[in-house]
């Protein structure tokens, strides 16, 4: 047995990112930068109305002051007026300010009479005027290579006139549920059958990272099916096999791989829930062999296989996200594994919820973070705590 530490580096040993692809700036949503970006143009990229109103001369628009109107600018193809002293242009939000004009007075703070307005407030110069390049400068970085892309940053990418924008690869996976006791939600149960739901949780858990599933399989705990179904499976970036991979003599799914040639990297971590946690490669196919127990299934998934698909897409960050939160209860862990406890973190709360037990679906479905808890370590209420989160 291996510590999690251990496993996680011989994990990351393993894989590589795959070739990065050009894509287009909608289809990157969430996907990871394969190289930096730097502004084009600066943000605005020239001087502009922050308001509709009128451009004027500052020095010259003390309260009360009446002023010529001699055009008009809106947003769109800059009409080069130009402005002196006494005069205004009637301007509108986005549009470029005339030459000589440095302020914007807004249209509620004048009297309009025919060509001519009459200032009701004292003007300073740079009201309400948006300055080339006070929100972004040219050349600054924009995006770093291997950042995830959210929607803002595709609308930042589009401001700069990119269409498409080169990003990390995509994920295949296939999932095979194994064991002679499941059956497919929607059929008739018989007495020591269950519904099998490990298919449908992972199935969510790799749509949260981004990775497609492209296969998902039964097998009952036979040898032979076991090595076709694997077989099917090895045409993708990662295979997931659930069940089968402890130390049962059911547990047919270690000497399934080894029929195939497979390299087994980790067979058990030191790791609660998910002891039985299986990595291994057959040829470029990264094989992840999870416990059957739902709960080990999802801690597993989330610490060991999560961080592999970030890899092979290009990620930076491979960590789960982690936010503070006040401990409300005392947690302790007395075993002899580090202990991933289900809790609900609610307003900068983390309580433990359901039962603390690798079976255990329902509390788990409760639960909305995990918090790690080290061999030996007493934890008091009140204290703060870094809780993961996976949604
Ligand atoms: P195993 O890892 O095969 O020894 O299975 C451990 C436990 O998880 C057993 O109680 C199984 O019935 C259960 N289990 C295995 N696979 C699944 C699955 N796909 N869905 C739900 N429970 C499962
Ligand atoms: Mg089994």
């Amino acid at each position: 047995m291996i510590s999690e530490e251990e496993a996680r580096r011989k994990i990351f040993e393993m894989v590589r990112p795959l070739p990065a692809r050009r894509s287009s700036i909608l289809q990157a949503l969430d996907r990871f930068a394969a190289e930096d970006y730097f502004s084009r143009l600066p943000l605005p990229n020239f001087d502009n109305s922050a308001m509709d109103g009128y451009a004027v001369v500052a020095s010259s628009c003390k309260k009360g002051a009446r002023l010529r109107i001699i055009g008009e600018q809106p947003a769109g193809i800059d009409q080069r007026l130009h402005i002196s002293r006494g005069e205004a242009v009637r301007i509108f939000t986005g549009a470029p300010m005339p030459d000589g004009a440095d302020a914007i007075v807004m249209q509620e703070d004048v009297t309009r009479n025919g060509a001519e307005i009459t200032v009701n407030v004292d003007v300073d110069p740079g009201d309400f005027v948006r300055r080339l390049g006070c929100d972004l400068a040219e050349g600054q970085k924009i995006l770093a290579k291997g950042a995830r892309i959210p929607a803002a940053k595709i609308a930042l990418l589009a401001s700069q006139g990119f269409t498409d924008v080169s990003i990390g690869g995509e994920v295949n996976a296939a999932i095979i549920s194994t064991g002679d006791e499941l059956v497919r939600p929607g059929e008739k149960i018989a007495p020591g059958q269950i519904y099998e739901s490990n298919s449908v949780l992972l199935n969510g858990l790799l749509q949260r990272c981004d990775a497609t599933v492209i296969s998902e399989e039964y097998c009952p705990d036979k040898r032979e099916f076991l090595i076709d179904a694997i077989n099917g499976g090895i045409k993708n970036h990662i295979l997931i096999i659930t069940g089968g991979v402890s130390v049962g003599q059911h547990d047919l799914v270690k000497e399934a791989l080894h029929h195939l040639g497979a390299q087994i990297d980790i067979w058990r971590v030191a790791v609660k829930p998910g002891k039985p946690f299986l990595f291994g490669c057959i040829g470029a196919c990264l094989v992840f062999g999870l416990p059957g127990n739902p709960v080990s299934a999802f801690v597993t998934f989330l610490q060991f296989v999560r961080p592999a698909i970030l890899k092979l897409m290009g990620a930076a960050n491979l960590d789960l996200p982690e936010v503070p939160a006040r401990l409300t209860v005392d947690v302790t862990n007395d075993g002899d594994r580090p202990h991933y406890v289900r809790g609900k973190l609610d307003h900068g709360r983390f309580t433990p919820v359901g039962r603390q037990e690798s079976h255990a679906l329902f509390g788990l479905s409760q639960s909305n973070a995990l918090l790690r808890i080290a061999v030996g370590e007493s934890l008091k209420a009140g204290e703060i705590v870094d809780a993961q989160i996976w949604d």
